[in-house]
């Protein structure tokens, strides 16, 4: 590595080290209170995957370049070089971590490896040796961004032929539109995922619940979050922001990605709107009298897979089972709970990187499907698209024989008819 790249390197490294960061680089005691709190650990007991040990390669970096010790005394200061070698290890670091946050809330002091990796994260991407693939998909995004008129038409064209299969699940008066677009006031801002089985089912709760609503033009989720570049992430999310204050909406909801919801809640700063998940919305609509469900759908056990991003780092905990005891007489918590939940190994965009990422994905997720097992559950709800895919992988990988579902697929297939 050349000392010009080296030292833009540091500056993006420099560039993160605010108060929390510092902290978490400098406050590591060694208690090993984390190391079976890591999924990847607990189900491939390789040393390399303890959280501490992730974090220990980001933190001699800055040892080295940030500590004084470390640059007087680098065998010392326990400090490391940042050169190409140190580069794939941040790469095997950060890629097979999912930002679950598990450990942090196992961590005596708290410390942050999702916020620590996502040092990893940007220096590889000042490197360019970040997955391709996901700066790609991000860049595409924004172009859309740039670009609304260019694909608006096509767009539009494409959401009108999904209306019938909306008016399917919840019939409509002749003259609603069952998938309202471009809505100057419309009371909530609905960002879905590319693909009509992220759209068509809530568009027919909203439709049953009566609300003021509309589409967004932009799918929800982030590939700038995922591959960790800050720049990106602000300019994906800008969009949703840009377009939601353009509308004047009072609401905007994401809908079951989990990425995306916590983006949107965490990083879009105060705005005249407030943000939600679906699964609130659901929740809310329920409590409020404006949808029944129908409870004699389900047979067997259910239990609900909560995404971290949406649940331990998100704080939407009640929300999914408020839903499900609507759903189901037969609702089977899994153990431990929602906070010290395991991760389904899906997140941290290594589902993004499909098949390439599969082996270690089924490997790393031994402990999460012991865990549905130990439910004896026969249908599995989530509200995640990543953890969907995932626990569908799973469920081939390990034999598990049970349904996998969207939480808002289940509503809309409940929805009873007035
Ligand atoms: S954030 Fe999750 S995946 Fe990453 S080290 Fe912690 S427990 Fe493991
Ligand atoms: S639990 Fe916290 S302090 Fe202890 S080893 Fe892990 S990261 Fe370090």
């Amino acid at each position: 590595m050349d000392q010009k790249t080296r030292e833009d390197l540091l500056k993006l490294f420099q560039g993160k080290l605010n108060e929390a960061m510092t902290f978490y680089l400098e406050t590591c005691t060694r208690c090993g209170v984390c190391i079976e709190a890591c999924h990847v650990y607990a189900s491939m007991g390789q040393v390399r995957y303890i959280a501490a040990y992730r974090q220990e390669i980001v933190r001699r970096i800055y040892k080295k370049y940030f500590k004084a010790r470390g640059k007087v005394w680098p065998s010392v200061g326990e400090s490391k070089e940042l050169n190409e070698m140190a580069l794939e290890e941040l790469y095997e670091a950060a890629y097979s971590c999912t930002g679950c946050r598990r450990c942090m809330v196992y961590c005596p002091f708290g410390i942050d490896t999702q916020m620590i990796m996502s040092i990893a994260k940007l220096l590889l991407v000042g490197a360019h040796s970040e997955p391709e693939i996901l700066t790609l998909l991000a860049d595409t995004s924004i172009e859309k961004g740039k670009s609304l008129d260019i694909f608006k038409e096509n767009f539009l064209t494409g959401i009108k032929k999904l209306e019938k299969d909306v008016v399917k699940k919840w019939k409509m008066e002749a003259g609603e539109t069952a998938i309202p677009m471009d809505v100057q006031g419309a009371d909530l801002l609905f960002v879905a995922l590319a693909g009509a089985h992220s759209i068509i089912p809530t568009a027919a709760i909203f439709n049953a619940a009566g609300e003021n609503w509309t589409l967004s033009f932009f799918e929800a989720v982030n590939f700038g979050a995922f591959v960790g570049d800050p720049a990106r992430t602000q300019l994906i999310l800008d969009r949703i922001v840009n377009e939601a204050k353009r509308l004047k909406v009072k609401e905007v909801c994401i809908c079951e990605c989990g990425t995306a919801f916590r983006v949107m809640k965490q990083l879009a700063g105060k705005q005249p709107f407030k943000v939600s998940s679906v699964t609130e919305v659901h929740a809310r609509y329920i409590k409020e009298g404006r949808i029944q469900l129908d409870r004699s759908l389900l047979n067997g056990v259910v239990t609900y897979h909560d995404p971290c991003q949406i649940a331990r780092n998100g704080d939407v905990i009640d929300a999914p089972r408020y839903i499900l005891k609507h759903l189901t007489n037969d609702f089977r918590d899994m153990s431990p709970d929602p906070t010290y939940n395991w991760c389904c190994g899906g997140g941290g965009g290594l589902v993004a990187l499909g098949e390439e990422t599969l082996d270690f994905r089924m490997k790393s997720s031994k402990v999460k499907a012991d865990q549905i097992k130990r439910t004896e559950a026969t249908t599995v709800v989530t509200a995640c698209e990543n953890c969907h895919t995932q626990l569908c992988n799973l469920n081939d990988h390990y034999q598990m024989g049970v349904d996998v579902k969207f939480l808002s697929s289940m509503v809309a297939d409940a929805l009873v008819q007035n």
